[in-house]
């Protein structure tokens, strides 16, 4: 059984990310099997890499100033990711919302109030102990966030999101963000005086690529409504499919609406940057009695959350089957997105 909690060191320490840390929380089993046992699952969700080609394509804007040559780049990016789309209708589906969104947020943003500080910044911070502000001897937490700006008030990050919709729930729940709450308490620490966070939300268009109608399709129709006629006849022509420039045309028209693109601030408070503290040394501690003792808890109370099945569910229904294992998940090192870690403290 592996020793570390993550894959990465530095200082003799094992670096612990949010994300390991939220898995253990909800289900000490979960953990295992992704982060000891580095179990992937070999069909990965699709709306995970929908949104990440889009996290990718708004990392591209952000890194270049050339305003007219970036929409391109970014436009060519899109291309190769969904590569296929000729031979898969699935990635021209995506691709035609990934390009529609990401020509609709050029044009929406073309100019901003805030300077870019930092780009994809990872950082690495301590994990103290609440009550004697010591060290952990044992972890330190590393992160990455999307990026760092500066409005005229100060520093904010800034979290890119793709959604369905943008409610009052949705808004409710991104003030339950602890990750995003814990990453700025870190950078407050590494020297970003960070005063809030500005989530960029994209909303996803619901329109559909008209498939038109067939001959017989239309043949029924047209007899409907020639009956409903006195002459008995129709002049309706048949509905033919929607070409990808009209599609292309219709949901351009809809990423010109304001409420395509949403922009919430939101605010943190002292208290609650210290209650985090306590939260993640509480788990640090669980988890090292969970590593001695060797018992990895199944919650199965977690198996649904989210409206679907947890991403293990078949091998943990299957008693751990190897074959399951073999069948349905690869072998892959978590934590990829974490490439290095930087923590200097900035100059302001
Ligand atoms: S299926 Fe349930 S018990 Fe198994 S790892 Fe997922 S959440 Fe935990």
């Amino acid at each position: 059984m592996s020793q570390v909690i993550t894959q990465t060191e530095a200082n003799d320490k094992s670096l612990l990310t949010y994300s390991a840390l939220n898995t253990f929380r909800n289900c000490p089993r979960k953990y295992k099997n992704r982060y000891l046992d580095n179990l992937r699952p070999r069909d990965r969700a699709e709306a995970l890499s929908f949104g990440g080609v889009i996290h990718t394509a708004i990392e591209l804007w952000y890194r270049s100033s050339d305003t007219e040559l970036r929409l391109g780049e970014i436009l060519a990016y899109l291309d190769d990711a969904f590569e296929n789309r000729r031979l898969d209708s699935n990635q021209m589906v995506q691709w035609h919302l990934a390009t529609a969104m990401i020509r609709g947020y050029a044009e929406r943003y073309k100019t901003e109030d805030f300077e870019v500080v930092a780009i994809e910044k990872e950082f690495v911070g301590e994990i103290r102990n609440p009550d004697t502000g010591r060290q952990s001897q044992t972890f330190r937490i590393a992160g990455k966030v999307d990026g760092i700006v500066r409005c005229h008030d100060g520093l904010y990050l800034l979290e890119h999101k793709t959604a369905s919709t943008v409610d009052a729930s949705y808004l409710d729940k991104l003030w339950t963000d602890t990750q995003i709450a814990l990453y700025c308490y870190y950078l407050r620490e590494l020297g970003y005086p960070i005063v809030g966070v500005i989530y960029n939300v994209l909303l996803k268009s619901r329109l559909k690529q008209s498939a038109g109608e067939t001959q017989a399709e239309y043949e029924v129709r047209h007899s409907e409504l020639a009956a409903k006629n006195k002459s008995g006849k129709s002049s309706a022509k048949r509905q033919m499919p929607e070409t990808e420039t009209e599609f292309q045309a219709r949901l351009a028209e809809w990423y010109s609406r304001p409420e395509a693109f949403h922009r919430e601030f939101i605010y943190l408070s002292e208290d609650r940057l210290a209650m985090l503290q306590d939260e993640v040394w509480e788990i640090t501690q669980q988890y090292l009695d969970a590593r001695r003792r060797g018992k990895w808890l199944l919650n199965t109370s977690n198996c649904f959350s989210y409206q679907r099945p947890c991403e293990y569910l078949a091998y943990c229904q299957s008693g751990f089957n190897p074959n399951v294992a073999d069948n349905l998940y690869e072998i892959a090192l978590p934590n990829e997105e974490l490439s290095r870690v930087d923590s200097e403290a900035p100059s302001f």
